[in-house]
């Protein structure tokens, strides 16, 4: 049954890119036994660690990851510059989904957070606390609606969806060195399962490949080589900042991700083998 059903391929699979914000084995690696779906993925694909040799700043990471560019050539750095709010039409730079869509193929993006409010492409949808998702209530809804959004996606067999989920970065911020960012990253795993096992994402086509990606990773306010926000904020206190390491779980992508901008090339690389 199961080969009956891969020979079913019709379009030669999706390519599914899995962002979690600020994800980092530090947590996830010591609670492996409870983060089940984490474990599974590990088990049947390859994880490692990108060292990010550029800052780990969210927006200039997610940038270069969906435009191959580095920060010399795409030069967004931050959210705000000026005073003003950087929109897409600032950045001077084609990403995966304007490339891919050119070429008559299907892309959809989802919350895409170079950007706030996080950017989403041939999806109508609404980002969560304008992105920046503050208190627990924003949490959970952000990861119920990504997730539940995703599942329609997925389920619309597009050549490239590409997801994220910016909560965990927000409660690392505030919580880090809890056991309340354990938790956070259990109710992740869920999801996880629920968006990659429990569809059936890997078994119905042979020819689907999923990327798990985080931006950078996370560490102790003191300890981050760079800080990247003020200690103090109006939401609070911070006691985690972000970490040059970055996490990356690939499945059934044969090509070497060693940098966030590697990814662009690897999507382009079997887009451009399924005319
Ligand atoms: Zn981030």
């Amino acid at each position: 049954m199961q080969t009956f059903k891969k020979s079913l391929s019709k379009n030669g699979g999706t390519f599914f890119v899995l962002g979690i914000d600020a994800a980092t084995w530090t947590i996830i690696t010591p609670n492996l036994s409870e983060l089940t779906n984490f474990k599974r993925l590990t088990e049947i694909g390859k994880s490692k660690t990108i060292t990010l040799k550029e800052k780990p700043i969210s927006a200039s990471v997610w940038c270069g990851m969906f435009s191959g560019k580095l920060l010399e050539e795409h030069k967004h750095e931050s959210y705000v510059v000026n005073g003003e709010i950087v929109k897409r039409e600032d950045i001077k730079v084609d990403f995966i989904w304007d490339v891919l869509e050119r070429e008559g193929k299907k892309v959809r993006a989802l919350n895409v957070p170079f950007v706030v409010p996080p950017y989403s492409f041939g999806v109508n949808f609404k980002p969560i606390g304008f992105g920046l998702p503050t208190n627990e209530k924003e949490w959970e809804e952000e990861l119920e609606r990504v997730t539940e959004k995703t599942k329609e996606l997925l389920a619309e067999k597009p050549d490239l969806l590409i997801s994220v989920y910016n909560c965990l970065d927000r409660i690392q911020h505030f919580h880090w060195g809890e056991d309340y960012v354990v938790e956070w990253y259990k109710r992740m795993d869920e999801k996880i399962g629920e968006l990659i096992f429990d569809t059936g994402f890997l078994e119905e086509d042979e020819n689907n490949k999923l990327i798990v990606i985080s931006d950078h990773g996370f560490c102790s306010f003191g300890e981050a080589k760079m800080q990247t926000l003020p200690e103090h904020t109006p939401e609070g206190k911070l006691k985690g900042d972000p970490h040059e390491n970055a996490l990356l779980i690939t499945v059934n992508v044969d090509y070497e991700i060693e940098r966030p901008q590697d990814v662009f090339y690897a999507i382009n690389f079997f887009a451009s083998k399924k005319k």
